[in-house]
């Protein structure tokens, strides 16, 4: 079988250097708020091209903590409007509706999967206070465009950088350094995966880092006191010891997955199968695989792999709007038509990707998938 992704084999890449780390914490015994988290969000901050990086407990956090934190500076408030791709994991949607504030869906480029640039401007009213942006699958989403209507319209651009962690847009900004603030996440199957969860902010502005880094540690700004209602949102000493470790072969990882990818692009010739646009490989860093299958064939084509050996996930079968959770949500309205990303979420397919996949596998995975 060849599984979609192995952390086994992903952790096994760095194994040594990673029990090193986890041990010297184990033996210093101090696990919150030291020197591993110090010295992993300077490192990181220096990677991304931001002056700040704040540790915090995951992902999902991470974004929650940027717009509570605008809120909690003046800049939003409940109510307000943040647009941002249909197309999406939830964890995007989640940061926004638990501070009160309404997401305001576009639908992606067929072509890229990722939002529309094009179809931004038509959406802002005077509630409109940010453009959230997702680099969905390791792929670049920032365009000047984007960055030109968030100037023009005086709005933050909040960048989920959670899926391409040593992506960069086309002049060579690294994700996550682009827009006025970047939410990451440290989830083990993420390109930059800790041994547990874990998440950070990126920002070049001070307040914002400092409200950040208040809220994910109970509200308080000194010991004791407290500013905010906040919560216990922190990354712990073991997660910043390994993420530092795998930090250092995160480009050598990227470039593995843009090697598969490669052979992907070059050998996948089926008529049923749509591979997104190809983009530069700094403008990619692959960290999933989405093809598109025409004719109501995904779900065949992926028994069929299954059959021959190969995991392959749905990134993702039911979109945003169409949950449960947000089934009487007032922005939710019936009336909102997203038919390109419910084509997404009905003709996706992941194939397997990541640092650790030989080659002989993918080109069996190619072979398989063009006798289809
Ligand atoms: C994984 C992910 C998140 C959430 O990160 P967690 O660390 O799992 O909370 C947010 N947005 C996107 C696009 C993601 O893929």
């Amino acid at each position: 079988m060849i599984p979609f992704l192995s952390l086994k084999e992903v952790t096994g890449l760095h194994a040594a250097e990673i029990e090193e780390a986890v041990k010297r914490v184990v033996e210093n015994g101090w696990y919150l708020q030291g020197a591993e988290n110090e010295r992993f969000e300077g490192d990181y901050a220096r990677f991304i091209g931001s002056k700040y990086c704040v540790g915090c407990a995951n992902g999902l956090d991470a974004l929650i903590w940027i717009f509570r934190a605008y809120i909690e500076l003046g800049v939003m408030q409940a109510g307000d409007e943040v647009i941002v791709p249909a197309n999406t994991y939830i964890a995007t949607i989640l940061a926004i509706t638990e501070n009160g504030l309404k997401p305001v869906l576009v639908e992606p480029s067929i072509d890229t999967l990722e939002i529309d640039s094009e179809r931004i401007e038509a959406l802002i009213t005077e509630r409109t206070r940010a453009v959230c942006i997702v680099h969905l699958y390791g792929r670049n989403a920032y365009s000047d465009r984007i960055g030109e209507i968030c100037s023009k319209h005086n709005l933050k651009l909040i960048e989920d950088n959670a899926q391409a962690h040593g992506c960069k847009c086309a002049d060579g900004r690294v994700t996550g350094s682009i827009g006025d603030a970047a939410g990451h996440s440290f989830y083990p199957g993420k390109n930059l995966g800790a041994l547990g969860d874990g998440g950070a902010v990126t920002t070049n502005d001070p307040e914002l880092a400092k409200a950040v880094r208040t809220l994910a540690n109970y509200g308080s700004s000194a010991k004791y006191v407290f500013k905010y209602t906040g919560r216990n949102s922190r990354l712990d000493e073991i997660q910043a010891a390994v993420l530092d470790v795998k930090l250092k072969h995160l480009e050598t990882d990227n470039a593995h997955r843009q090697q598969v990818a490669k052979m992907y692009y070059d050998g996948i010739k089926n008529p049923l199968i749509t591979l997104p646009e190809r983009l530069s490989d700094v403008q990619n860093v692959y960290h999933l695989f989405p093809i598109l299958v025409r004719e109501n064939k995904r779900d065949e084509l992926q028994t069929y792999l299954k059959e021959n050996g190969i995991e392959t996930l749905i990134h993702y079968p039911i979109p945003p709007h169409k949950q449960e959770c947000y089934a009487a949500a007032e922005w939710n309205r019936p009336q909102l038509r997203l038919p390109i990303t419910e084509q997404i979420a009905a003709q996706e397919l992941s194939l397997p990707i990541g640092p650790t996949i030989k080659p002989e596998d993918v080109q069996y995975i190619i072979e398989v998938i063009n006798r289809f």
